[in-house]
């Protein structure tokens, strides 16, 4: 069974819009995740902690095999290799992968809430998924606001 899932991508260190890029190939290149669509990137100011470089963001379309938590952790996964280190939220990264929505799942967990809590209030995050889904722009707009 395949579903679909929308993911939002951000940079602020290093070369941005190419680690966006290879973000993207090397999700694309697992073998149960297929890219099917991609916004253009944005070149965006930083939210929540605002002395830090600028980001550049995209959103992205996949179609999948995994479940919610397996996309979770491939795209955990991507963000390690790719050299992240986590050490404060909302600081700069060289990679981000959030899963904004996947098919028209709501639910809350420990690891993993759907839609993504904060997307319905960051633009960097809508105005790439609209370019690339209007419809489930709309439907985070309308379900992420009351998982809060
Ligand atoms: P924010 O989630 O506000 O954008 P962030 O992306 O900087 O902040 P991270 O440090 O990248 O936060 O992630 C912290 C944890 O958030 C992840 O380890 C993951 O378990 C959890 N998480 C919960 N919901 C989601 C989601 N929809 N997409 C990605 N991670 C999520
Ligand atoms: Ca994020
Ligand atoms: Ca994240």
């Amino acid at each position: 069974m395949m579903s679909k899932a929308w993911l939002s991508l951000g940079a602020n260190l290093g070369d941005p819009s190419a680690q966006l890029a290879e973000a993207v190939r090397r999700i694309d290149a697992h073998k149960d995740i297929t890219v099917t669509a991609q916004s253009s990137v944005l070149a965006t100011k930083p939210w929540g902690k605002t002395d830090q470089p600028d980001f550049a963001n995209m959103a992205i379309a996949v179609e999948t095999s995994l479940q919610p938590i397996e996309l979770l952790d491939v795209i955990l996964g991507i963000e390690r290799d790719m050299g992240r280190v986590r050490d404060e939220v909302w600081g700069p990264r060289l990679i981000d992968i959030d899963i904004i929505a996947y098919d028209r799942i709501e639910m809350i967990s420990p690891r993993l809430t759907l839609p993504h809590p904060y997307a319905h209030e960051r633009s960097f995050v809508l105005d790439p998924l609209r370019q690339i889904d209007e419809d489930v722009a709309n439907w985070v707009m309308e379900t992420a606001a009351k998982s809060l």
